[in-house]
């Protein structure tokens, strides 16, 4: 007789989409190392951002062009995406 653990889904943190999560161990927050990846660097990122001293307020214009630029590496629409995640 085999007995299965009991499964629910849950939702991922980042993009949304639905996922398996077995009862018992560990459980995971983002669907896969895709949403789990982004969630770290982005965090590392806003704690980077926070440690720096703003107090000479001559580069934090320059900061936030750095940080819009970065929006470009991104695709434009949904379907330019070749994965599957939703990000
Ligand atoms: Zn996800």
């Amino acid at each position: 007789m085999i007995i299965q653990t009991p499964e629910f889904f849950i939702k991922s943190k980042v993009c949304g989409s639905t996922f398996k999560q077995k009862i018992n161990g560990r459980h995971r927050e983002y669907c896969n190392d895709n949403c789990k990846n982004y969630t770290k660097y982005l965090n590392a990122l806003v704690k980077t951002i926070d440690s720096i001293d703003f107090t000479n307020h001559e580069y934090v214009k320059s900061i936030k062009s750095d940080l819009f630029s970065v929006v470009n590496h991104m695709p434009k629409k949904n379907k330019e995406v070749n994965h599957d995640c939703n990000i």
